[in-house]
Formats: C-alpha cells, structure tokens, sequence
C-alpha cells in the first residue's frame, strides 16, 4: 500500500454550536483549511478559544463537523469513519484514569477496545518505552500525575495508529517530564509516527514542531514551517539596562518603547526602517543613561503576538 502523502487534510472545516437558553450560536471554525504532512510534528497553536480543542475532537470522531471535509491518514471521515478512526490516537487534555485497574489491564481493555488481536499487543513495549514497567501490575491510582499522562499516551498508542494527536501534553507537567515527553514524542515521530499537538507553551513549539498553524477566532492565521515563521518577523529589540532606575518607559516613538520587570528598558524596531544606532541615540536623547545592552532576536511569542492581535474583532 501507498502511504498518503498528507496525515490529515481538512478543507473547509466548519464547526457552529447552535445557540442554547444561556450562549449564543458560536462560531468556533469558520471554513478551515489544514494539510498536515506525513511525518511531520506539527503544532496547533491558539489561543483559548481559538478552535484548536473542537479541531481535535472532530478529528477524533467526538465532535460533529458542521461542514467541510476531512481525511485523515487519506480516509474521508463521512465516507470510512472506522478505517480513520484506526489512523489516530488522540491523547485527551484531562487524565482519565482507570482507578480499578493496573497500566498492564488498562492498556489490554484498550487494544480490546480497538479490536487489537492478543498476539500483535504490544503492551510490555509500550509500558517499557513510558518508563511504567516497574509501575505495570501497580494500581493506576498510585501513579504519579506523570506517570498517568504516560500511561494516557501508550492507551493512544495500543492501536499502532500513523498518526497521533496530543491535547495540550504538558499543561501543569513539571519541566523534566515535559523534556521525557518531548524526547518521546521524538522518538515516535522518527518511527515514523506523525504527531499532531496543540499547546499553549510557544517554547514548545518552537522546540518540538517543524511545521506550526497558528489559530484564531475559528480560522488559520498561518501555516508554515517553523522556521519560516520565526524569519517572517523582521523586529528586533534593544535591551536596555538603564544606569538608573526608570519609573516608566519613555517615549521613543517611533520605537516602541517597554519596561521588564526587572527594570530592563525593551526597545523594539523594524531591521528595514532603522538600526541599533538610531534606536541607541533615540535613548540617549529620552536622557536615560545606559549601564548595558543587548540586541534581541523575535521569538514565537512576537510572531504569535503580532499575528493573533492584527486581526480586526470578529462581527
Ligand atoms: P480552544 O481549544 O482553542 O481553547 P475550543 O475549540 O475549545 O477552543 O473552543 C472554541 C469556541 O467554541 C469557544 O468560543 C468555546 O466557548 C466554544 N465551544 C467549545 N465547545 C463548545 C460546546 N460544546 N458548546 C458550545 N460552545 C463550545
């Protein structure tokens, strides 16, 4: 069999939630367009209420789509809802664990689930690569939380699925496991394995995902490879480091002009109109002395900034 050339392809997606006695009809996708390629880890990223969770569930199969088409792993939704369904394992956001059982029980009802014949499970693999082997016959609820989000991760994987899918995987997670996770999702992504991850956490992002869309109000803001993302912006920032304590940040229009918590002086322009030079002289002229001072470059946080806030308010 040929292997589809993109995981998931969504075209027109819309999704409306109809009014109720409290909410109004809302929007939460409004015609989206995505290609996710095969073998990529691609991040959806948003903010809260972006669509990024009603994406993901329709995906899943737990939401309805309004209109448009999906296909995931080259299975049109509508047309073959089983045969996508068996392309995916979507890790939901909340941990739902299984008290009465152990990992080893919980991972063998979830192959059962997904029709997984007894000879092709691969559960002592699973448990081993999750670091949960010690933990296998343990009750589930004397897991750590990490060590459930582990476990919520192989019952993603009991299938064998291309394609998996990661509800924000490391809100709360303390940073060490987010580095475990991040390594795993490496290395299921170098199997071959092509992920899909919403989160909050531009570093993660920026670490983990090659190609990044960015979601706003229901509709796709961007879709490009991360570094091309990171490269579209062509702000820099003067950081400033005032030889006395400044109150508030002068005025240096027509640079933006802001101050860090710790007293630094953030100075941002655009490469094509000005340079350090006339930024620095600009502070010089505002009268502030200046103790010491960097260049920055723009992170995902100023493209997604600039990106999600350019946007006029919906109607
Ligand atoms: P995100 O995951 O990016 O935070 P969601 O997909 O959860 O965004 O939500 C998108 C919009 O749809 C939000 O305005 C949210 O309030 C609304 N929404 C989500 N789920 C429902 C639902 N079951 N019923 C009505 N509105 C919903």
């Amino acid at each position: 069999m040929t292997l589809p050339e993109n995981a998931i392809e969504a075209h027109g997606l819309v999704k409306t939630y109809p009014a109720t006695k409290t909410t109004p009809e809302m929007k939460a996708l409004k015609g989206v367009d995505l290609v996710i390629p095969r073998g990529s880890i691609f991040g959806l990223l948003g903010p809260n209420g972006a669509g990024k969770s009603t994406f993901i569930n329709i995906l899943a199969g737990m939401t309805r789509k309004t209109a448009g088409t999906v296909k995931i792993w080259g299975r049109d939704i509508d047309a073959r809802p089983r045969d996508a369904r068996a392309a995916i394992g979507v890790v939901p956001q909340e941990i739902a664990a299984d008290v009465f059982f152990t990992p080893r029980e919980s991972l063998d009802v979830q192959a059962g689930l997904y029709g997984v014949p007894k000879a092709e499970r691969r559960t002592d693999a699973l448990l081993a690569a999750m670091g949960l082997t010690d933990k296998a016959d343990a009750y589930v609820r004397q897991l750590s939380g990490g060590m459930k989000r582990r476990l919520m991760v192989a019952k993603a994987m009991v299938h064998n699925p291309p394609v998996l899918v990661l509800d924000e995987p490391t809100a709360g997670v303390d940073v060490e496991l987010r580095r475990q996770l991040w390594a795993y999702v490496e290395e299921l992504n170098h199997a071959g394995v092509t992920v899909v991850l919403t989160t909050h956490y531009l570093e993660e992002a920026e670490a983990l995902c090659d190609t990044i869309a960015i979601v706003n109000r229901g509709e796709v803001v961007a879709c490009e490879s991360t570094t091309s993302l990171l490269g579209r912006l062509d702000r820099r920032a003067v950081v400033v480091t005032p030889g006395a304590p400044l109150l508030t940040a002068p005025d240096l229009a027509p640079f933006e002009a802001k101050l860090r918590g710790n007293g630094d002086l953030v100075v941002s322009f655009r490469t094509a109109e000005a340079g350090v030079e006339q930024v620095l002289a600009a502070v010089r002229a505002a009268g502030v002395q200046i103790k010491d001072l960097r260049t920055e470059d723009p992170d995902l946080e100023d493209v997604f900034v600039e990106l999600t806030s350019a946007k006029p308010v919906a109607a």
